[in-house]
């Protein structure tokens, strides 16, 4: 089979690998630090920004986390000055920061406003306080509506706002209360992650000593169809397993992930992922400032994906789209059909009634949703 060489990335990451205080469930790339080791890495950042000058033409950029909002005003109009001095700002159709409704101010926001930002991603998580004392979140539901207000009243129109659902003592009740909360603020694309326990973090520790108890998964499936259902009927379209968005207002950033496409990104731990090659940055906040003071190499991980374990990723990430994969992308892009490479699974999926193909187009049906894991473990 003949591979066709990727198109040049149009997706830029960049990570503010910094938070306030961690969440008791997080296991991102994030830590509690001094400011001066905020100043040297917003530094080092600009330098690994400036290597990237020329080079591409960005149609996204994304400021995600740790939290880019709690940088200091001064901080932040850094960042924000680095990003459009170094990259070509000209084609860029969306462009996202993330905030936590813990911390922000109107001065922030108005810089936001003044260097170009048109999307914003708010972690609310849930409405509901007991609920983000326990997750360990530094905001209240108060705090989340009122960020929101102050995100409007600016004049953001795009906002998308992130919910967790699944969690220790949550009821459907509550979960349908923070949708119903959601769904009163309006936004313009909600994203909707199911808890998990990640090894090492204090809430998994609770778990481990029985603190608090894992919702029944028959609860939580529940929950996602009450999802499902209560935003599709407010207007939302269901795109993607997780994310509903108004008409035309999907995310573009993170359609270039789930297609498996290339992708730049900077700071400590970023991955980028140019034509079939995936690497990494030095994860470590310190090292990867040390490493572009000194001059020397960041990246930590490379690797090189063979045909094979590219075609199947991008089935796989392809499949949480709800229009799934087309048949004429895959090959123009890989060489050959979807069922020259995997069509034993496919016919099987098909006949138990998991995927479908329709325009050309492989996706998977209601029944492949709700098993969308196994499924796709199929392709793996
Ligand atoms: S704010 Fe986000 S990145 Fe920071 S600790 Fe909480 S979940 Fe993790």
């Amino acid at each position: 089979m003949r591979r066709k060489k990727e198109a040049i990335p149009t997706a830029l990451y960049v990570h503010i690998p910094f938070c306030a205080k961690k969440c008791r469930y997080c296991d991102f790339n994030s830590v509690v630090s001094e400011p001066t080791t905020i100043d040297r890495y917003l530094h080092a950042l600009a330098e690994e920004l400036r290597s990237l000058q020329g080079q591409y033409s960005f149609k996204t950029v994304y400021i995600g986390g740790g939290t880019p909002s709690i940088l200091t005003e001064t901080h932040l109009e850094r960042l924000l000055r680095d990003v459009v001095r170094y990259i070509s700002s000209s084609q860029i159709q969306e462009y996202t920061v993330e905030i936590n409704p813990g911390a922000l101010t109107g001065n922030k926001v108005a810089l936001l406003r003044e260097y170009g930002v048109n999307r914003i991603s708010l972690g609310i998580q849930s409405f509901r306080d007991s609920q983000l004392k326990l997750l360990g979140r530094i905001h209240s539901g108060d705090d989340a509506r009122n960020a929101f207000a102050l995100l409007r009243s600016y004049g953001f129109k795009n906002i998308n706002v992130d919910l967790i659902f699944g969690c220790p003592n949550q009821s459907p009740d509550d979960w349908e209360r923070d949708l119903r909360s959601v769904v009163e603020l309006n936004p313009e694309h909600i994203s909707t992650y199911s808890l998990t326990y990640e090894e090492g973090t204090p809430l998994t520790t609770d778990l481990e000593n029985e603190v608090v108890a894992k919702l029944d998964e028959s609860v939580e499936l529940e929950m996602y169809k009450t999802a499902i259902n209560r935003l599709g009927s407010n207007g939302y379209n269901h795109y993607e397993i997780s994310n509903y968005a108004k008409e035309g207002r999907e995310c573009r950033h993170n359609r270039v992930y789930w297609e498996n496409k290339g992708y730049a990104g900077v700071g400590a731990g970023a991955y980028s992922f140019l034509d079939g090659v995936r690497t990494s940055n030095e994860r470590d906040v310190v090292k990867y400032i040390e490493g572009i003071e000194g001059n020397k190499k960041i990246q930590s991980f490379r690797e090189c994906l063979p045909f094979g374990q590219f075609a199947s990723e991008t089935v796989i990430m392809s499949l949480r789209l709800r229009q799934g994969i087309s048949n004429t992308d895959f090959f123009t892009r890989f060489g050959c059909r979807l069922e020259e490479q995997f069509g034993t699974q496919i016919n099987r999926l098909v006949k138990d009634g998991l995927m479908s193909y329709e325009n050309e187009r492989l996706k998977l049906t209601e029944k492949g949703l709700f098993i969308a894991d196994t499924v796709m473990a199929e392709f793996v």
